[in-house]
C-alpha cells in the first residue's frame, strides 16, 4: 500500500459491536511531523515505509486523511482500576480507524492513542504527550524482540499541540497495532449493559477473532467456555513471559488485559534491574497492588470477571455455570507454573522433557539466591550462560551466599545446561529505567539520537554488541528507587 487510496480498513467491530463503537474523528494536528516510524512492521503489514513518511503518510498516521469506507470508532469498555469498578471508561483519548488485513491475511487492529477528546474523556484532554508515546513505542518493540505477545507501535508523530501536564509537553498521536482491543473490561461492558444479545455478539466476535478452536468445542455454552479457558491460557503465559524477563506492567487493570493474550497500555511499566519480587515502580500503585510478584494473582483476579462476565453464556442456570466457570478458572494456576517453569528451563539451558518437578525447586533456589543478594536481573541470568560455559566469576562476583550458590551450580551442571542455547533465550539488552528517562528526555528537547540508540539496543536483544555496554547495565548505584508516573 503506497498512498492512503489504496489503503483499506475493514469495519467489523463497528458493524457487528455498534453499541461498542462511538463513530468520532481525531482532532486535527496543527503541525504533524513524524518522529519515529516502524518499518519492520510497515512491511509486515503491506505499508509503504516511504508512503508512511510522505505527508500523506503522516496524515493517516494522525487520523487526518481517511482511506475510503473506514469509519474510525472510540470503543466502549468498563473495567476494574485498582479493584474499583468504573462502569464507563473507554476510548478517552484514542480511536480504532479500523481493522487491517496484513499479506499474511491477519487481521490486525489499526489504532491511533493521544487523537484528541472522544465521548468516553471524561475529564481528561484527550491527549498524549510526546515522552510517553515514546515509551510505549520502545518497551512494545522491546517486547516483540523478547517473543512476548504485544500490540505494536508502527509510528510516533508529533501533533505541534502542547500538551499541559505538570509542565508544557510536546503533543503526539501513536499508531498502534493490535491482534484487537478488545479487552476484559468490553466484557463487563456489555455485560453490565444487560442486553445478552450484545454479550453473545461480543463473544462470538472474540471467538472467531482470537480463540477460533473454541466454536468446535460443543453445542450450548461449551463454546463460550472454550473462550474463557482459551483467554485464562494466554494470559497465563503471557504473565509467566512478563516475570521471566523481569516486566512490572504497574497498571493491570481489566480494561488493560486483553482477550488476544497480547500485552497492552504500556503506561507505568518498567523492567527490574534489581531482582526484588516486591518491586513496584508506578507511582500511584501506593499499596503495590500490581508488585512484579502480584502479577499473576492480579491476573487471575482479572479472569475472574471476564468469568463472570460470561456466566450467562455459559450456562441459563447459574449454579451450573458458575461451578463450569470455577474450574475454568483453577487452570490458571496450572497453566502459569507450567508456562513459568518451561521458560526458566530454557532460560537455564536444561534440556526440553526434564521433569517439571525437578526444574522447578531448582529454579526456586536460584531465585531465592538471587533475591537474599537484590542482583541485576536481566546480566545475572546472562552471566549464569558464562557459568554454564565453565567460568562463574560473573555470577559469583555477585551472590552473598557464596557456598549456597556454588552447592546449586553443582545441581545444575549435573544437568548439563547449554550455554548457547541460553544466550538465545536470557537477553543482554531490556530498556534500562535510566536509559528510557534519557532517551524520552532528550526527544522531547529534539535529539533523537539516544532514543535511536535505545532502539538499536533493545530491538535485537540476544546478540551482544560492542559499544552497547552501557544498555547491558542497570543503572548507576545511589539514583535512589526509579518511580513512573502515567
Ligand atoms: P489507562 O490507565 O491508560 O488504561 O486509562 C484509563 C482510562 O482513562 C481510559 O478510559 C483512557 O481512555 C482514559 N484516559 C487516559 N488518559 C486520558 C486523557 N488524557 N484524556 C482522556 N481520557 C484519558
Ligand atoms: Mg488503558
Ligand atoms: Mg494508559
Amino acid at each position: 500500500v503506497s498512498t492512503s487510496d489504496d489503503l483499506r480498513l475493514g469495519t467489523r467491530f463497528a458493524d457487528v459491536l455498534p453499541e461498542l463503537a462511538v463513530r468520532w474523528k481525531a482532532e486535527e494536528a496543527p503541525e504533524p511531523r513524524l518522529v519515529v516510524l516502524n518499518e519492520p512492521l510497515a512491511h509486515e503489514l503491506g505499508l509503504d515505509p516511504d508512503w508512511l513518511r510522505s505527508d500523506d503518510g503522516v496524515a493517516l498516521l494522525v487520523g487526518a486523511v481517511l482511506p475510503e469506507g473506514a469509519t474510525p470508532v472510540a470503543q466502549g469498555y468498563a473495567g476494574h482500576q485498582f479493584g474499583g469498578y468504573s462502569p464507563r471508561l473507554g476510548d478517552g483519548r484514542a480511536l480504532l480507524l479500523g481493522e487491517l488485513a496484513g499479506p499474511d491475511g491477519e487481521l490486525r487492529d489499526l489504532h491511533l492513542k493521544g487523537s484528541g477528546r472522544t465521548p468516553w474523556a471524561r475529564g481528561g484532554d484527550g491527549l498524549a504527550a510526546l515522552g510517553p508515546m515514546l515509551r510505549e513505542h520502545v518497551i512494545s518493540e522491546a517486547m516483540h524482540a523478547l517473543g512476548i505477545p504485544t500490540t505494536r507501535s508502527l509510528a510516533v508523530v508529533a501533533t505541534g499541540r502542547a500538551v499541559h501536564r505538570d509542565q508544557v509537553l510536546p503533543g503526539a498521536v501513536l499508531a498502534r497495532v493490535a491482534a484487537s482491543h478488545l479487552r476484559v473490561g468490553s466484557f463487563q461492558y456489555a455485560r453490565a449493559s444487560g442486553d445478552l444479545d450484545l454479550l453473545r455478539r461480543l463473544a462470538d466476535h472474540a471467538i472467531e477473532r482470537h480463540h477460533p478452536a473454541a466454536r468446535e468445542a460443543g453445542p450450548g455454552g461449551a463454546a463460550y467456555l472454550a473462550l474463557l479457558e482459551g483467554v485464562v491460557e494466554a494470559q497465563a503465559r503471557l504473565v509467566a513471559q512478563w516475570v521471566l524477563v523481569g516486566f512490572v506492567h504497574g497498571v493491570m487493570n481489566t480494561d488493560n488485559m486483553t482477550i488476544s493474550g497480547e500485552s497492552i497500555d504500556y503506561g507505568p511499566c518498567a523492567f527490574l534491574d534489581a531482582y526484588d519480587p516486591s518491586t513496584v515502580f508506578s507511582s500511584i500503585d501506593t499499596g503495590g497492588r500490581y508488585a512484579f510478584r502480584n502479577q499473576p494473582a492480579a491476573a487471575q483476579w482479572n479472569l475472574a470477571r471476564l468469568a463472570e462476565a460470561l456466566l450467562p453464556l455459559i450456562d441459563d442456570d447459574e449454579e451450573r455455570a458458575i461451578a463450569a466457570a470455577t474450574a475454568t478458572l483453577e487452570r490458571f494456576a496450572t497453566a502459569y507454573a507450567d508456562a513459568f517453569t518451561d521458560g526458566a528451563a530454557a532460560k537455564l539451558g536444561l534440556p526440553e522433557g526434564l521433569e517439571r518437578a525437578l526444574v522447578a525447586p531448582l529454579v526456586e533456589d536460584l531465585l531465592a539466591l538471587m533475591a537474599a543478594a537484590r542482583v541485576d536481573h536481566t546480566s545475572f541470568w546472562r552471566s549464569l550462560g558464562e557459568a554454564a560455559r565453565g567460568d562463574a566469576e560473573g555470577v559469583r562476583g555477585v551472590v552473598l551466599d557464596l557456598p549456597g550458590l556454588d552447592a546449586w551450580l553443582e545441581r545444575w551442571r549435573a544437568l548439563d545446561p547449554d550455554a548457547d542455547a541460553m544466550d538465545r533465550v536470557n537477553p543482554v539488552y531490556v530498556p534500562r529505567n535510566h536509559l528510557v528517562e534519557e532517551a524520552l528526555d532528550a526527544a522531547t528537547a529534539g535529539d533523537l539520537a539516544p532514543l535511536h540508540r535505545l532502539l538499536e539496543a533493545v530491538t535485537a536483544p540476544y546478540d551482544e554488541r560492542p559499544g552497547l555496554e552501557d544498555h547491558a547495565r542497570p543503572g548507576p548505584e545511589g539514583a535512589g528507587p526509579y518511580v513512573t508516573f502515567c
